[in-house]
């Protein structure tokens, strides 16, 4: 096994523990993590599945090959060093992943993504729960920064793994500020707040890595207290569970 799949697979459980020690120490909220466990971790072991496949296809296939062939810049740029070369490719993905989820949020793209909004109680854990298709989609704007600046497929990987990180993070249940760095990069309340009913939270805060991008576009809302306690999610109809998984 690559090594660099190893580490990032170790750093990735590890995390976890941490953001699960750290809902412990400082919630926004009280969250019950019992409530749909059961539910979560049969789900979460299809989408992990399906996720896994569907980055190794998007990584090995014929679409990276189009996209270098189409969108790899000029070799001058190619030889800078990798990591400004990487933050370029993520600043270049985090758009085009708010571009992409803004839009799942309109007519009949909500299909791909309403699974993930079925989530009632948000831990760092149960932020996996998307569709197949959107789990696919949503990875498209990663990979065309990262074809874009000639990232080879091993650190691709690495950074594939690392945005379950930031997913954990997003869906944590941390009281944690950034005081103004909050209007560049997202904290768990942000996120939490996009997941909100309440009506000014509807389609806001759809950043990932970044929030500037919701305040540059005007559809950021701050998070308070009262946003980040109010209801969020629903029960999923037995039979419907398995079209929101696939997305469709
Ligand atoms: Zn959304
Ligand atoms: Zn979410």
């Amino acid at each position: 096994m690559d090594i660099n799949l190893l580490i990032s697979g170790t750093l990735v459980l590890g995390t976890g523990g941490i953001f699960h020690l750290l809902e412990n120490k400082i919630p926004l909220e009280t969250v019950n993590r019992k409530k749909h466990f059961a539910f979560d971790v049969l789900v979460i072991c299809i989408t992990t599945v399906l996720v896994a496949f569907i980055s190794i296809w998007l990584l090995e296939g014929y679409i990276r090959e189009w996209l270098i062939l189409n969108f790899e810049l000029m070799n001058s740029i190619l030889l800078w060093p990798l990591g400004i070369r990487i933050i370029l490719a993520l600043i270049i993905g985090d758009f085009g992943y708010y571009v992409v989820h803004r839009l799942m949020h309109i007519g009949p793209f909500w299909r791909t993504h309403v699974f993930h909004h079925s989530i009632q109680e948000i831990y760092w854990f149960s932020g996996l729960r998307t569709s197949a298709l959107n789990s696919l989609v949503i990875r498209l704007p990663y990979l065309v920064g990262v074809c874009m600046f000639g990232i080879s497929a091993s650190v691709a990987a690495v950074i594939a793994i690392s945005l379950g990180i930031v997913n954990f993070w997003a869906h944590s249940n941390i009281n944690i500020s950034f005081g103004i760095l909050g209007y560049v990069f997202i904290t768990p309340s942000f996120h939490r707040v996009h997941h909100s009913m309440a009506e000014n939270a509807i389609d806001r805060n759809f950043g990932n890595i970044l929030s500037c991008w919701d305040y540059l576009f005007g559809t950021a809302v701050n998070p308070t207290k009262s946003l980040n306690e109010s209801d969020k999610g629903f029960e999923v109809p037995q039979e419907d569970v398995l079209r929101q998984l696939v997305g469709l």
